[in-house]
């Protein structure tokens, strides 16, 4: 898990920074490799969060969803920020909006399960 929480950290700094220079993919990543699942599902995520389409569908979940986050139960908000969780369930990919810290903990009490993208 050592390197992608490295990247991770990396991508939540660019974040704060500056979104599109840090979304270029690292030479070394394997989408294959569970440990750069969070990183590939970050680059995803930011794709979503710059294109109009991909706002859409945050805005379609949001409504789904209530605003309300899966994992916890609480409010997701511009100041809580969110992640768009990714798991493949009978070949089709589920999205879903959690806080970040919270799909931080989908992924560690998850670790075994490689199904989750
Ligand atoms: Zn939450
Ligand atoms: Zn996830």
């Amino acid at each position: 898990m050592e390197n992608g929480e490295k990247y991770y950290l990396r991508l939540k700094y660019a974040t704060d920074t500056d979104i599109k220079r840090f979304t270029k993919i690292q030479a070394e990543a394997n989408p294959f490799d569970e440990n750069w699942q969070i990183y590939f599902e970050e680059r995803e995520e930011l794709k979503i969060r710059n294109e109009l389409k991909g706002r859409t569908v945050i805005n379609r979940l949001y409504k789904t969803q209530n605003g309300i986050c899966p994992v916890c139960g609480e409010k997701i908000t511009i100041d809580t920020d969110f992640r768009v969780h990714q798991t493949i369930q009978n070949n089709i990919t589920l999205k879903t909006l959690v806080h970040p810290w919270c799909h931080r903990k989908l992924h560690i009490d998850d670790e075994e399960n490689t199904l989750a993208l």
